[in-house]
């Protein structure tokens, strides 16, 4: 069987992890992508292949345009053809807005939204060349509403929501979809440390009284780039507990 190809970017840790390893029990072959920690992205491609998929692991800074091009050309070098792209990578630098640098506004949107369009720009080709694609950007709840000492991080996710949408209404016609996914509270080590009384606070704002795993989001994402999706595309999808409605 002619498996298909994921790009995960970010894949070494946390949500991107989650989301190569779940695509790989799926039966996708697995493009993990890194910025600095290859011991972490070796370990998430065996787990990958213990479910008898291949896997590359590439070293890439989504900013940079011509590396996610280096990067494309070794995946389709590989695999020859790319399915589906997930842009996960993302960082924050929340501050208030008085405190905000440019620096620290420059570096988020660089990563966050510059990185995701560098991808999609250079998957777009071998995938209108294919005719058929599945584009997933990580957006945040906090796109939608904004936040708190996130300014940068609220502009990022909005852009990728625009972004989103856009490339959906220009690739439509060649059988490709874009979405966003939107975390909300997802439970990760660093959440998992809170005080119970800020747990509860955050929690009265969840109609669904808990928070999300990162594997509510894989499997979101999972439902993204499968065919069950096949008549969705354009939209932001909120794995938030009901949070934002
Ligand atoms: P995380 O654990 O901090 O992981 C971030 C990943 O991005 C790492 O694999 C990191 O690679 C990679 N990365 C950072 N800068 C990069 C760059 N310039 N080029 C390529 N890769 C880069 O993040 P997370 O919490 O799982 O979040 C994943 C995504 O979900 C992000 O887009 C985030 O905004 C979004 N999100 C998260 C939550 C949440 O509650 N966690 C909520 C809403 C949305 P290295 O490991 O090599 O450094």
């Amino acid at each position: 069987m002619d498996k298909k190809v994921a790009l995960i970017t970010g894949a070494s840790q946390g949500i991107g992890r989650t989301i190569a390893i779940k695509m790989a029990e799926e039966g996708y072959n697995i493009v993990i992508n890194y910025i600095g920690d290859e011991t972490n992205a070796i370990e998430v491609s065996k787990e990958c292949e213990a479910h008898g998929v291949e896997t590359l692991c590439v070293m890439a800074d989504v900013t940079n345009f011509e590396a996610v091009g280096e990067m494309f050309a070794t995946i389709l070098d590989k695999f020859g053809k790319i399915d589906v792209l997930v842009n996960n990578s993302g960082i924050t630098k929340d501050t208030l807005l008085l405190r905000m640098s440019e620096a620290d506004f420059d570096s988020v949107i660089d990563v966050n939204l510059k990185g995701t369009f560098n991808c999609i720009k250079h998957a777009a080709k071998p995938m209108m060349k294919q005719r058929s694609g599945s584009i997933i950007s990580m957006a945040s709840v906090i796109g939608l509403i904004g936040n708190v000492g996130q300014a940068n991080y609220a502009a990022s996710k909005a852009g990728i929501i625009g972004l989103t949408k856009s490339v959906a209404r220009e690739l439509a016609p060649r059988g490709i979809r874009a979405n966003a996914v939107a975390p909300g509270f997802i439970s990760t080590k660093m959440t998992d440390v809170l005080d119970e009384k800020v747990k509860n606070a955050i929690l009265s704002n969840i109609p669904l009284n808990d928070f999300g795993t990162m594997e509510d989001v894989a499997d979101m994402v999972c439902f993204l780039a499968s065919d069950k999706s096949r008549y969705v595309t354009g939209q932001v999808l909120n794995v938030d507990g009901g949070m934002v409605m």
